[in-house]
């Protein structure tokens, strides 16, 4: 089988209403070029498989420890991974009697994929949803994500891809044709804050979505894009920063008008703390406060002021429980946004 035939998939979710029109199953792909401090799914940035320990789970048998071929666990207070030495072959998971260790990653062929996802037609068809292709980036396995692209489009599948923007315009060139819907991160404006906080510049981000909207200008395809902000306390929560996107997002406009149809400000949650955990990782922002109901307000007031198109102004996600209120929350997404 040829290499891009196969791919390594995190987790598929189905109902999703987040990632795109109607109820949509959602493609969580392994690999991502950025190292955001607030990733919300740390487990999708490593492209190959890789194990955890679940503790509350372990009965403590320790036939995980023999069965690693490669030594990589020991047992003392609870399983200890040495991942300088494991090769997420997933021995261990598979002789655990009690689903402690869980492998992230899975290796599917691109039919295999596309007959899984097929099986949520019906509610794609009623709500007008469909796949998204998210992350990690949806970019990383081009050619896999492409061939599943390719054959959702040949069944009428309305088709989106949640993208960072680091990535070549061949990498674009070859999967917009596929997509529908394009969800694209803008989270920081200021190169040096956005290195910082992602690993990269914004350089490539920015270039990447003029070029998008060129191609869409030219093809008329994909026919739709969605920007999004992660809204992070501290970080890119800033007024400077959500006036800024808001300026560049008017320059957008001006190049295709219509095509830009949302801008969603993703509220920063916190519920990822135990996958940085189970991953053996330290997270900056294990106890960063949700922001205020106040505080997201503002900041869709302050887009909404600064946008030449203040109807596509959308925020999501949750905020910080006051008094008696119920806290706001979501299912999995992948905080790029
Ligand atoms: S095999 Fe599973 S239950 Fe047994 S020690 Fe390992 S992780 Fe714990
Ligand atoms: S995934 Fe393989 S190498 Fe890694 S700990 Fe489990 S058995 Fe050992």
């Amino acid at each position: 089988m040829a290499i891009d035939s196969t791919g390594i998939v995190l987790e598929i979710q189905r109902m999703s209403t987040e990632d795109g029109p109607g109820i949509r199953t959602t493609v969580f792909m392994k690999g991502c070029p950025l190292k955001c401090v607030w990733c919300h799914n740390p487990e999708s940035i490593n492209p190959k498989p890789q194990v955890q320990w679940i503790g509350a789970r372990c009965i403590g048998c320790k036939t995980c420890v023999q069965a690693c071929p490669n030594g990589a666990l020991t047992f003392d207070d609870g399983i200890h991974i040495n991942r300088t030495v494991c090769k997420g072959c997933g021995r261990c998971t598979e002789v655990c009697p009690s689903t402690a260790m869980e492998l992230l990653g899975k290796q599917w062929s691109a039919d295999a994929l596309v007959q899984e996802l097929l099986k949520d037609s019906a509610y794609f068809g009623t709500s007008g949803g469909g796949v998204t292709i998210s992350g990690g980036e949806s970019t990383f396995q081009a050619h896999f994500v492409k061939k599943v692209l390719v054959e959702l489009k040949h069944h009428g599948i309305h088709t989106a891809i949640d993208t960072c923007g680091i990535c070549n315009q061949h990498t674009l060139d070859m999967l917009l044709p596929h997509v529908d819907l394009v969800l694209y991160d803008l989270k920081e404006m200021d190169p040096l804050k956005h290195q910082q906080f992602t690993g990269k510049s914004n350089y490539r981000v920015l270039n990447n979505i003029k070029y998008i909207l060129s191609f869409m200008k030219e093809h008329l395809f994909p026919r739709e894009v969605w920007i999004r902000t992660p809204l992070i306390p501290g970080k890119t929560a800033r007024d400077e920063n959500i006036v800024a996107i808001a300026h560049e997002i008017n320059n957008l406009l001006s190049i295709n008008p219509k095509v830009i149809t949302r801008w969603d400000l993703c509220a920063f949650n916190n519920l990822c703390k135990d996958k940085y955990t189970r991953l053996g990782l330290e997270w900056e922002l294990a106890h960063t406060p949700l922001l205020t109901k106040e505080e997201l307000s503002h900041f869709e007031a302050l887009a909404k002021q600064h946008c030449n198109n203040p109807a596509i102004v959308k925020t999501s996600g949750s905020t910080r429980i006051e008094d008696d209120e119920a806290p706001v929350t979501k299912p999995k997404k992948k905080l790029g946004c």
